[in-house]
C-alpha cells in the first residue's frame, strides 16, 4: 500500500469533456488511472434535470469506473468483447451510453443482474479472471 490512488476522480477542466464523465480505459493490464467529472450546466441539461442529486453522481462515478477496469459499454455490442453469460445488449446497465440514454445511468438502482455477471466473470477468480493483471 502507498499513497499514490490507482484512479483519481476530480473535476474536467472548462470544456474538457461534455458528458457528465469520462473515465478511462486499462492499458497494458493496468487499469484506468483518471476519472474526469463535469459539473458544467451544459452536461447535464439535456436530462431536462438543473443539477444531478448525490446517488445521480454516483451512478456516473460507478459507469466511470466501469469503463476504467475495461467494461464497455452495454449498448454498443460491436465493440469490445461480449462476456460469456450476458447478453449483446444489456438495457439495464450502468454501463448503458449516457449520450444514447442518460436517464438509465442516473436512474440506476445499482448493478444490473448482467453488470454483476460480467464483473464476476472479469475479476473473480485470480486463475479464470479475463483481468487478472488488474488485481
Ligand atoms: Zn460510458
Amino acid at each position: 500500500m502507498n499513497n499514490k490512488p490507482d484512479i483519481t476522480i476530480r473535476l474536467s477542466r472548462k470544456d474538457e469533456i461534455r458528458s457528465f464523465g469520462l473515465g478511462e480505459f486499462p492499458r497494458n493490464g493496468v487499469e484506468g488511472k483518471l476519472i474526469r467529472l463535469n459539473i458544467k450546466k451544459d452536461a447535464i441539461d439535456f436530462t431536462g434535470r438543473k443539477r444531478l442529486t448525490k446517488k445521480e453522481w454516483k451512478n456516473v462515478i460507478t459507469h466511470e469506473l466501469g469503463h476504467n477496469v475495461g467494461i464497455n459499454h452495454s449498448d454498443f455490442p460491436k465493440i469490445g468483447t461480449q462476456i460469456l453469460g450476458t447478453p449483446r445488449i444489456d438495457r439495464n446497465s450502468i454501463m448503458t451510453s449516457s449520450f444514447n440514454r442518460p436517464l438509465v445511468v442516473l436512474n440506476s438502482k445499482g448493478l444490473s443482474k448482467f453488470d454483476k455477471i460480467a464483473t464476476k466473470k472479469m475479476y473473480n477468480n485470480k486463475n479464470t479472471a479475463l483481468c487478472s493483471k488488474i488485481l
